[in-house]
């Protein structure tokens, strides 16, 4: 049922109601609502005066009802998922079933069911069997699309979407992969719905740009979202006036920051409208010392770097070569000011990965475990260390699609060198993706189970 603890960006007036619509994000609700994607398209169906829109998420092993009235899903005129992670089809299909709602098309009169979002993209084999449109193109230019044609009056009203770019129907789906149709944006996605119950609460995150200007072999962003689009100041700063009296805490989203040309004066701007700033990524050797004071200031002290690799060998496979000392040195740096925590991202299961790349891992964490700890000098306190280890995932579109995922087995014991061997530097901390989640993921995205195995993986917890 609706949170009271919601705060709404805009108020959404409407005239006479002509279709209900479910839009469903198949995850938690804390999770949904951190969605950048999922806000977007919450608000660009919700600002039509003919459509009422309500949410919903996975509840588990619960009827999935909606968060405004707690009605159930085959109550609405059409159901709208947005899907960005693998395993979200798993929860889809789960919804589906306890809502008593058939889940293949071709069993399923009512209601139409739309998909979009980055899982659409990956998973198009299996979606084309519960979708009746899928989308892979940015949701500003889909979503006019499916209003204009669902305000029609024509009983298959979904058809008529089939004949634009990134809107496809499942028939005119052959492979497991729909290449995403990425189209020119003027303003950014941002939260319109605040709430304090979400991974970021009572944040108000703001796209300052989308795609990347680096193209990392292993990353879908950049080979999947096209050509690199930053959102101008103006807008940036207009959009963040809406959240002035409602919340001063703001989240900027970008692959990375400092691809957008005026991230250090956009810094200073929403500092001075008295925002405190939190930042999804950037690339650390382009960052000056002056703008990564900003960033560790308004971050309350904590430092994301992203190595990757320790080796030499795979920061150039992974085009990704950013040198040991720059991490180093960016550590000092942090250090001088009195940081509280550095999370540290690394990919494992890398081709041709040897006993010695998982070593030059373990002596970039002790190396900066040691600088962090001459912290405590100054600050008496030494910063905590988030190791993150993530098995690498081959995603169709990235130039690393050809790569075989290493075996489960084979990345556990990784994981457990590695652990040996950070254990006993005080104050490190190991955390990540299980193995065997990553590969259900990998399996998802190649259409290496079969749609039983699907179905039955559903129904029973995995992993
Ligand atoms: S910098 Fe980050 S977002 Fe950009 S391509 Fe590399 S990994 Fe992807």
């Amino acid at each position: 049922m609706r949170k009271h603890s919601e705060i709404f960006l805009y108020p959404y007036p409407k005239q006479k109601i002509v279709k209900k619509i479910a839009l469903v994000f198949p995850e938690r609700y804390e999770v949904g609502m951190a969605s950048l994607g999922f806000q977007g398209v919450y608000h660009l169906l919700q600002s039509s005066p003919f459509l009422s829109v309500e949410r919903f998420f996975y509840q588990g092993n619960h009827q999935p009802l909606s968060v405004e009235t707690g009605r159930p899903l085959d109550e609405f005129d059409v159901i709208m998922v947005s899907l960005s992670f693998e395993t979200d089809i798993l929860h889809l299909i789960e919804m589906l079933t306890l809502s008593h709602i058939p889940i293949e098309n071709s069993q399923r009169s009512h209601p139409p069911l739309i998909v979009g979002g980055i899982g659409c993209s990956l998973l198009a084999g299996y979606l084309k069997k519960i979708a009746n449109i899928l989308v892979a193109t940015d949701a500003e230019f889909a979503i006019p699309i499916v209003i204009d044609a669902l305000l029609s009056s024509h009983e298959d009203w979904w058809l008529s979407c089939g004949k634009y770019e990134g809107l496809y129907l499942p028939e005119d789906t052959s492979s497991h992969h729909l290449p995403f149709v990425s189209h020119p944006v003027e303003k950014p996605l941002h939260t319109v719905i605040l709430t304090p119950e979400n991974e970021f609460p009572m944040r108000g995150l703001i796209e300052i740009s989308r795609s990347c200007l680096y193209r990392c072999r292993f990353c879908l962003v950049s080979h999947v979202y096209g050509a690199y689009r930053p959102f101008s100041r103006e807008h940036i700063l207009s959009t963040a006036q809406l959240y002035q009296g409602k919340t001063n805490q703001l989240g900027l989203v970008a692959a990375t920051l400092t691809n957008h040309p005026e991230s250090e004066t956009l810094i200073d701007d929403l500092n001075r409208m008295g925002f405190e700033l939190s930042f999804s990524a950037f690339r650390i050797e382009t960052l000056s010392p002056r703008l990564l004071e900003k960033i560790i200031i308004n971050e309350k002290k904590t430092l994301v770097l992203a190595p990757e690799s320790a080796s030499e060998k795979h920061k150039h496979l992974l085009r990704k070569m950013i040198p040991n000392d720059v991490f180093l040195e960016r550590v000092k740096q942090a250090t001088a000011i009195g940081i509280k925590r550095i999370k540290l991202y690394f990919l494992i299961g890398l081709p041709e990965e040897t006993e010695s790349d998982l070593y030059d891992m373990v002596h970039l964490i002790q190396e900066i475990s040691r600088l962090s700890k001459q912290q405590a000098k100054t600050y008496g306190y030494t910063p905590e260390i988030i190791v993150d280890i993530n098995p690498l995932v081959p995603k169709p579109f990235t130039e690393l699609a050809h790569v075989k995922m290493e075996d489960v087995a084979t990345l556990k014991k990784k994981i457990l060198f590695l652990k040996r061997h950070i254990h006993g530097l005080g104050r490190v901390f190991v955390s990540g993706e299980s193995p065997r989640r990553a590969h259900l993921q990998y399996d998802l995205a190649w259409g290496n189970l079969s749609w039983d195995e699907i179905l039955s993986l559903s129904k029973h917890k995995h992993p």
